[in-house]
């Protein structure tokens, strides 16, 4: 007996790193494997799929965000990590349909929206909207401080923020950034690089700044050698917390700014500019809600718990998670976000046509003794850890990676146009 037509909705909730890997693996894995696919549906006597994809997502386009600490100063740069949603950047037909055989037709759909809550077959987003699905993955990273998690949800938005940043930075004649994670420290960096008779500033609670548990000790003892060679010794000042922040004058975003800090050398730190990269929030709060179906499945720290093949614990061959928001127990990174993107993409495939084995994060992407990382001081200086362990200043490929901050390597990753963003 034949079915007919079978319909099924896949909710793409983020469509970022983690959020796009999953679309194009969607897409790419139904393409490679189309004939065995086409037969499995007609071994269940399906004559036609329509696959719809939504891609929920609030921004016009996705924002390489790790190039945020350049884009600060840098229009032009900003201006080249936007990629819009549209069918020559993303090489894919945006709210159109993709024929990839007389019996699969996808038709990939972008909602400029957010997701308020999630259920266990629909979402509903902040306009009220509601969007049932078979299938779900969600990436929706996490929150920081403006500017550098930026607010704009289009190009010229997401440009002109960088702008009024910029305009900031221009006018002030110090700036302190809080916290010597990666992103204060390229923050650091970029403004010294930028403007080097600027007095820049970085405080750290620690001895050290980049303190990972999975990165070596000497990891961290290095890069607090370079970043005090590059802002200052005198401008580095570690084992200190800033207590409280006092602005002059009523506009809270202008003037002399006062740091009261614990460090009894720098009881009062003068700035006209202050970075607060020493905090995020993962984007969670449409799973976190009284009654949420998915209480069960964060930690306490508000983390989605993933199995082995990136599905959301308790909601197994359904609903799938990539990224930051993930609790898998690694340095969180762009990388890591596309791989889990990838594998919860190809799962969600296989899932649809129920002929093939589920996909695995490797072991090694949770084994691995340290954590592959690489840190900028400005974009002309770059500390790498390999996955062994290893220590490395200026790798030549590291060096190449981030004069763009990684937009060439992550549009091929991503599959993107390149030269279709300005
Ligand atoms: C300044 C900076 C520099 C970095 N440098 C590096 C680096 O050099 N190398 C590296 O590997 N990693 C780096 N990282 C980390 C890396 O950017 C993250 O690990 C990566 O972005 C995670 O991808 P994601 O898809 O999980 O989330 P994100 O990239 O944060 O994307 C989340 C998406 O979800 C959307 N979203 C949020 N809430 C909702 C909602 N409720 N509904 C719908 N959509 C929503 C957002 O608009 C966004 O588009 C850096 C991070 C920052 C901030």
């Amino acid at each position: 007996m034949t079915t007919g037509i079978v319909s099924k909705n896949i909710l793409i909730v983020g469509g970022a790193f983690g959020g796009l890997s999953a679309l194009k693996s969607i897409i790419n894995n139904i393409t490679k494997n189309q004939t065995a696919y086409s037969s499995a549906l007609s071994n269940k006597n399906i004559l036609k799929l329509n696959l719809d994809i939504t891609v929920l997502e609030p921004r016009n386009g996705f924002i390489n965000i790790l190039g945020i600490p350049l884009a600060l100063l840098d229009l032009k740069h900003a201006n080249e990590s936007y990629f819009e949603y549209n069918q020559k950047t993303l090489n894919l037909p945006i709210n159109n349909t993709l024929n990839i055989s007389d019996s699969i037709i996808i038709k990939i759909n972008h909602i400029k929206d957010r997701c308020h809550r999630l259920y266990s077959d629909h979402a509903i987003t902040s306009s009220n909207q509601v969007l049932n699905f078979d299938y779900c993955s969600v990436s929706t990273g996490r929150t920081r401080n403006w500017p550098l998690d930026p607010k704009g949800l289009t190009r010229l938005q997401f440009v002109d923020e960088m702008g009024q940043s910029l305009k900031k930075i221009k006018s002030a004649n110090s700036v302190v950034v809080i916290g010597g994670g990666a992103l204060g420290v390229e923050v650091a960096g970029e403004i010294k690089q930028h403007y080097p008779d600027k007095s820049v500033k970085l405080i750290h609670p620690h001895a050290n700044i980049l303190k990972e548990p999975k990165l070596p000790k000497e990891f961290a003892e290095k890069s607090t050698e370079i970043l005090q060679n590059v802002i200052g010794k005198e401008n580095t000042l570690l084992n200190t917390r800033v207590l409280d922040e006092i602005k002059k004058g009523n506009n809270k975003n202008d003037g002399l700014i006062t740091l009261i800090t614990n460090n009894p050398e720098h009881k009062e730190i003068k700035a006209d500019l202050v970075y607060w990269c020493n905090s995020h929030k993962n984007n969670i709060d449409y799973l976190k809600f009284e009654n949420s179906p998915f209480l069960g499945s964060l930690n306490q720290f508000d983390q989605v718990r993933i199995n082995n093949d990136c599905s959301i614990k308790g909601f197994e061959d359904k609903i799938f998670a990539a990224g930051d928001i993930t609790d898998l127990d690694f340095v969180k990174s762009a990388g890591g976000a596309m791989h889990c993107g990838g594998i919860s993409g190809d799962n969600i495939s296989n899932v649809i046509f129920s002929e093939f084995n589920a996909q695995n994060l490797p072991k090694s992407f949770i084994t691995l003794p340290g954590a592959h990382m690489s840190v900028t001081f400005g974009n002309k200086s770059v500390i790498t850890c390999t996955g062994e362990g290893e220590i490395l200043f200026n790798a030549p490929r590291a060096l190449m990676k981030y004069t763009d901050y990684c937009n060439k390597l992550v549009s091929k990753k991503l599959d993107l146009g390149l030269d279709s963003r300005l």
